[in-house]
């Protein structure tokens, strides 16, 4: 599907096996969600642009290049929050929206609960943060939030999709790409990825 992308890296292959595997206690669990998130920024974000500068460097003067868009990071509550990390190591100065966002475990749709967007915003790009894009109703309805507020370069980045979800964001939004870790076989009728790895949220914070 256009606008999809789905990672060919080894990297990411092996930290999400073990991202996976049921054993994996919650700490490591948040260190690869936080490593998987960095690796999936960089490969989302290789069309950034840029403005270039001089560096002086101890020996002679450089040519070099500075950020020029103003990004914002999206996590949707409270899975999003373990991504947000491994983001924000790489952009430091990125600004951080938060949206909390429920899944109704009757109707399956998302029950917006926290929102504390700027009235204004200034970023020129938005990146939303879920690591389970299960149904897509988190993910399209935070796109609306941000289109509503103006923002027009969006992306989703998740660590594994379901085909059932990629397919309604990408029907409601064909033009916010997608990148994940690995896209799986389907939902089950509580709305699990399969094979998936669980609860990302549970297993992150030790809830389960
Ligand atoms: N949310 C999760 O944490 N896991 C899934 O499999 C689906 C939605």
């Amino acid at each position: 599907m256009e606008n999809v992308f789905a990672s060919k890296h080894p990297l990411v292959a092996h930290k999400l096996a073990l991202l996976r595997d049921q054993s994996t206690d919650p700490k490591t669990f948040r260190e690869l969600v936080r490593e998987l998130a960095s690796l999936l920024v960089y490969e989302a974000t290789e069309d950034l642009l840029t403005t270039p500068i001089q560096v002086q460097t101890p020996l002679a003067l450089s040519q070099g290049a500075e950020l020029k868009d103003k990004i914002g990071l999206i996590p949707i509550l409270r899975a999003g929050l373990g991504m947000l990390e491994g983001a924000r190591e790489l952009m430091p100065s990125a600004e951080v929206w938060h949206i909390g966002l429920y899944r109704d475990e009757q109707t399956l749709k998302p029950i917006e609960y926290y929102n504390k967007l700027p009235v204004d915003p200034t970023l020129s790009m938005c990146l939303i943060l879920d690591p389970m894009l299960a149904t897509g109703g988190s993910a399209v309805a935070t796109t609306d939030v941000l289109k509503r507020r103006g923002i027009k370069k969006i992306k989703f980045l998740g660590l594994i999709g379901a085909p059932e979800g990629i397919q309604n964001l990408h029907t409601h939004h064909p033009d916010v790409p997608i990148f994940l870790a690995a896209i799986d076989d389907q939902l089950n009728e509580r709305g699990y990825i399969l094979p998936g790895l669980g609860d990302a949220g549970d297993r992150q914070f030790g809830t389960g």
